[in-house]
Formats: C-alpha cells, sequence, structure tokens
C-alpha cells in the first residue's frame, strides 16, 4: 500500500482534466487499490470512459448509520506554460505535492485512501459501515458521477446518514493559541443568467438608432456594482464569533470580521452571506463598422441557503422594453445542522489530533457533490481536514496556477481521517 504523499502524486499524473480528459485510469488505479485492502469496488460508467468507483467497508457496529466519504477525480484544466511545475508532475518538492488536484481534491482521495487502506491493514475495521465514493464530472456540475449514481444506483449508498467531501476542515490563520477548523455545513446555490439587450442594426459610420451595447454595459454595472443585502446564517454567526473571540451578531460585524480577519479566507467567507452576482462573458457584433443588433452577458449568481427568491427579483429590477433575461442553470443550495451528532463527530476527530483546536461551521461560497447527496436525505458536511502552515494561501489554489499541498498537511489529514472512521 503507497502512502498518502505517493497515491496523491500518483493520482495527478492521470489525466482527468474536465473537460478533456476521462477519468477511467485514474478510477482503475483506485479500484486496485481497494481490491488490495480486500474491498469489492463497484466500477460504475454513465459514458465511456467516465468512471465511477464505489466501495462499501463493513463496520463492526450495525447500529450505527454508515458514512459516505465521497470525492471527485476529475480537475479543471491547467494551463502548463504558466506553472513553475508541469500540472500533471505530482512532483514532490518544498515540502509539498505539486500539481492540478493537488488540492481539489486528489488530496482527500489519497487521505482517504490512506486512511481506510492503513487501518483495515492493521485488523482496525471501522466502527461504522464506510461507503467510499470516487467520482466523475463534478467540474462540469457531476451529472456523469454523483449524480448518475444518486439517479441509478441508490442502493450502493443504503444505510447512509451523512455525507463528507469538499470544502471545508482547514484551520483558519487566527491569532490564537490553538488552531481554528472551518467545517463547511452548507454549499450555496447556484442561478446562472443570460441578459440580451435588442437594439437596431446599422452602419458603423452613422448616428446610431438604438446601440445595445452602451446600454448592456449599463446594465451590467447596475447588476454588479449595487451592493447586495446581507443573509447571514446561524453558522456563519458562529464562524464570526470564534475568529474574534467574542460573540458577533451585528451584520456589519459578521461581515466585517469574516472579510479583514481571517486572511485569505476573507474573500470566500464573505461571500457566504450574502447573494453574490459576478458576470463572466459578454458578447456582441462581428465587424467593425456594423452596429449590431444585440448584445448579451452572463451573470454567474450564488445565494445562501434560504434566499434565492431574491436573485430574480435584483436580476429583473429596473430592466427596459428591450431587455431579456433568462434563467440558464440552477442549481440547488444545501444547509446541514451544525449541532447535529455528525458535525459532533468531526469536531471529536480534528480534537483528537489537534488537542484544544476550535471548530466553527460555515457556508460554503460555491457548491459541490453535496448538493447530489441530500437528494438521498444525508447531512453533507465539507471535511477535508488539513492544518496548513502560515504563508500558505489555500483558497488560491483552487483552480490555481502552481496548485500544492504541503506534504505535512496531507499527512495530518490521513490522522484525522483514521480517527473520524473508528469514532
Ligand atoms: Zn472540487
Amino acid at each position: 500500500m503507497p502512502d498518502v504523499v505517493e497515491i496523491c502524486s500518483d493520482l495527478i499524473r492521470f489525466d482527468t482534466t474536465n473537460p478533456g480528459g476521462t477519468e477511467r485510469k485514474a478510477a482503475e488505479y483506485v479500484a486496485a487499490l481497494l481490491s488490495g485492502m480486500g474491498l469489492e469496488p463497484r466500477v460504475v460508467e454513465a459514458e465511456p470512459g467516465r468512471t465511477n468507483v464505489v466501495a462499501r467497508v463493513a463496520g463492526t457496529d450495525p447500529d450505527v448509520s454508515a458514512l459516505l466519504i465521497q470525492g471527485h477525480l476529475d480537475t479543471v484544466p491547467a494551463d502548463a506554460a504558466a506553472w513553475s511545475r508541469h500540472p500533471l508532475s505530482g512532483d514532490v518538492a518544498d515540502g509539498c505535492v505539486w500539481g492540478r488536484g493537488a488540492v481539489d481534491m486528489k488530496n482527500a482521495v489519497a487521505m482517504t485512501l490512506a486512511a481506510v487502506g492503513g487501518a483495515l491493514a492493521e485488523g482496525r475495521r471501522p466502527r461504522r459501515d464506510l461507503v467510499l465514493a470516487f467520482l466523475a464530472d463534478e467540474e462540469t456540475g457531476g451529472k456523469l458521477g454523483a449524480g448518475h449514481l444518486v439517479a441509478e444506483h441508490a442502493d450502493l449508498f443504503e444505510g447512509c446518514g451523512a455525507a463528507i467531501g469538499e470544502v471545508g476542515g482547514f484551520n483558519v490563520p487566527v491569532s490564537a493559541a490553538a488552531p481554528l477548523f472551518a467545517v463547511s455545513v452548507a454549499d450555496k446555490g447556484l442561478r446562472w443568467y443570460e441578459v440580451v439587450e435588442r437594439g437596431v442594426a446599422g452602419h458603423g459610420s452613422m448616428l446610431p438608432d438604438d446601440n445595445p451595447i452602451p446600454r448592456l454595459a449599463e446594465t451590467t454595472l447596475r447588476l454588479v456594482s449595487s451592493p447586495q443585502p446581507y443573509t447571514i446564517t446561524e453558522p456563519m454567526r458562529v464562524l464570526a464569533s470564534r475568529v474574534a473571540g467574542r460573540p458577533v451578531t451585528d451584520p456589519d460585524d459578521v461581515a466585517d470580521v469574516l472579510a479583514t480577519r481571517t486572511g485569505p479566507f476573507g474573500r470566500m467567507f464573505a461571500a457566504g452571506i450574502r447573494t453574490t452576482v459576478n458576470v463572466t462573458r459578454v458578447g456582441a457584433g462581428y465587424k467593425e463598422n456594423v452596429i449590431p443588433g444585440e448584445a448579451w452577458a452572463r451573470f454567474d449568481c450564488r445565494f445562501v441557503p434560504g434566499h434565492e427568491d431574491g436573485v430574480d427579483e435584483h436580476l429583473t429590477s429596473g430592466a427596459g422594453d428591450g431587455t431579456e433575461v433568462s434563467l440558464l442553470r440552477r442549481s440547488p443550495s444545501v444547509l446541514s445542522d451544525h449541532e447535529s451528532e455528525w458535525f459532533g463527530l468531526l469536531t471529536e476527530a480534528l480534537r483528537d489530533v489537534s488537542p484544544g483546536c476550535e471548530v466553527a461551521p460555515f457556508v460554503f461560497s460555491g457548491g459541490t457533490d453535496n448538493k447530489w447527496f441530500r437528494t438521498l436525505g444525508m447531512e453533507t458536511y465539507g471535511f477535508t481536514p488539513m492544518l496548513f502552515p502560515p504563508d500558505y494561501d489555500y483558497p488560491a489554489m483552487f483552480h490555481g496556477v502552481d496548485e500544492r499541498v504541503p506534504v505535512d498537511s496531507l499527512r495530518f489529514g490521513v490522522r484525522v481521517m483514521e480517527r473520524l472512521i473508528s469514532l
């Protein structure tokens, strides 16, 4: 059984770029490791090459709920020219494993395999049944991965009361004696829109009748620059209070603490307390001397659980006669209990390895495969436990250049996962 660093490097060397690559070879590698542990992995493909692997580990206590540990095998693309090391190198250098997927999320896949493999090799069976799911297609929404399994193979997850996956379980840089770990209890929901401004096409040399491009620019500015009201949930109040070391309840205070006192996590946490509206694509015209008849922009909007309604209202408010707003895609938000027994188990596992640490819930700014598993009634948490050194900018690693993960953080994660599966 290779160790966590070796597994992480090996996984990075498989090109599972999505779109562009396939997960099959990485999935075969994972299935071989699982078979080597004495497990019977099920390999499931919704489309050729888009491979998922699921295995169940029988626990010693039939009276407790099973735990699903899930992670995706695919990654976003990487532009090798911009990197210091090749994104598929899996190099171990400067105390880190380098490559696309090092934090999102081949690291977590490696930690899970190393923890379960290590325990089984020493004859330690987990207390509860574990379902291990290694998934395809998360980076384009998960239809061929978690979505397919939930729809067509729900029996694989029988008895699972909770699922853990990305993103959470990391330490936030606060100036306290013991680390503060943030565990995600929620994914924000997603609504993608297209806004089209229609005008009158004409010759570029004449006074325009109705050029839609300036109107689109105005609409875009209005939509992205008007501040969205705070939609603060209890988990974020708890997080802000733990960060500040005092009760923080006032919305402005919560926002200030999260934005200014969590180092590089500020941009992510501050997005967890309001709807975000970002323009991500624009288009108009086809020739310099032609005024186009229409111009479009696309918006990526993310809402806090319970606050989906306001998004439509914002996008359509102030729209003129020539403006068309349409919803392109929607993905639900998910919210789990931060005072549940499951959250208690995650806290206990962290405290056993990092005595005296604090653990706080948070609302993740993005979406994960948790949205699929939630449909089977599981509580879902972002938990890929890692303890980072102070100078490490974790949020910048996600989909970033020179993505890498500290070796010591991986080893810490294995210890927490080993502890968790024994609880
Ligand atoms: Zn991910």
